[in-house]
């Protein structure tokens, strides 16, 4: 067996989902059955898989994503954002017959929203591209979230065993986890609502952060629980329990907060921090983030 050095185990596979986001700003949301005039709309590149890769890069780490986009317009944008961040997207794949993934948000002044996502291409990912021991080289940890088939996301934690990776998932958005699966995960993140979707009490505060992190890591390796503007809370693998309150900013917008924390944690793990010290640090980012840094 070849001798791998820590440093050549910096790399990040992001596994996951690639979506064009349309993003519609209006005074008012459309009614059931009504046509609303919008006054300006732009595209963004997202998917949590996405702008968790973009994450991980601005951190720092080498970053390869594996997805799936259509061969349209809509993928070509995806594909050419993560290579402008640094991404490696050579194991992106472009499907034919199926349209990339993409979502339609409308905003309204107060900022409330409403939004529909067709998954389209990121269903198509084939599980047996896991297999394959080049996409491993290097990588030190495998960051996974809940918009591709759990098949997938499966292949790929089964991959990183094999493969001496670390399993980071972010299991958002919220859905039922086989056991399977779940026992491959070295970390879970989650928020306050996909804590409670997987068994917790309510998240509204640290102290329930802390509460629900120590519930969920009987069933995973170890737990971030993240509670917005408040902080986080995180039950490590030697079952040492911590809060980490949130830094304090001017918040533009918290969304997309979860991803930038994800992508920084990824970030830091690699580099062997203990996980209070990366969680510290993807706060400070996802902080960064909220105040539109
Ligand atoms: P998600 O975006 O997945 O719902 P959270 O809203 O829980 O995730 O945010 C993730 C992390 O981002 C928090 O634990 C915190 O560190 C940081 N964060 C979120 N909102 C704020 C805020 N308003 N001020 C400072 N940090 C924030």
């Amino acid at each position: 067996m070849t001798r791998t050095s820590p440093e050549s185990r910096h790399g990040i596979l992001v596994v996951g989902s690639l979506h064009y986001d349309i993003m519609v700003e209006a005074d008012h949301l459309p009614r059931r059955d009504e046509t609303g005039v919008g006054s300006r709309w732009y595209p963004k590149f997202g998917g949590k898989g996405g702008n968790q890769a973009v994450a991980a890069a601005r951190a720092g780490a080498p970053v390869r994503m594996l997805g799936a986009v259509g061969a349209d317009d809509f993928g070509a944008f995806l594909t050419r954002h993560l290579a402008q961040a640094g991404v490696d997207g050579s194991a992106i794949a472009v499907i034919d017959g199926v349209g990339s993934g993409m979502s339609v948000a409308i905003a309204d002044a107060t900022g409330d929203y409403a939004a529909t996502i067709v998954s389209g291409a990121n269903l198509h990912i084939d599980p047996a591209r896991l297999a394959d021991p080049a996409l491993w080289r290097g990588v030190g940890a495998v960051v996974l979230q809940n918009e591709v088939p759990e098949a997938v996301n499966l292949a790929a934690a089964l991959g990183a065993r094999a493969h001496g990776a670390k399993v980071l998932l972010n299991a958002a958005p919220a859905r039922t986890l086989s056991p399977e699966f779940a026992a491959l995960v070295d970390v879970l993140v989650v928020n306050a609502v996909e804590a409670e979707m997987l068994g917790t009490a309510p998240v509204t505060d640290l102290a329930t952060a802390q509460d629900a992190a120590l519930t969920l890591a009987a069933r995973f390796g170890a737990v971030v629980v993240t509670a917005g503007a408040a902080g986080l809370a995180l039950v490590d693998a030697n079952d040492r329990a911590f809060t980490i309150p949130a830094t304090r900013v001017k918040a533009v917008s918290s969304h997309g907060a979860g991803d930038c924390f994800t992508g920084t944690l990824a970030e830091r793990l690699t580099r062997s921090l203990p996980l209070g010290e990366a969680c510290a640090a993807a706060s400070a980012a996802a902080a960064r983030h909220v105040a539109g840094g």
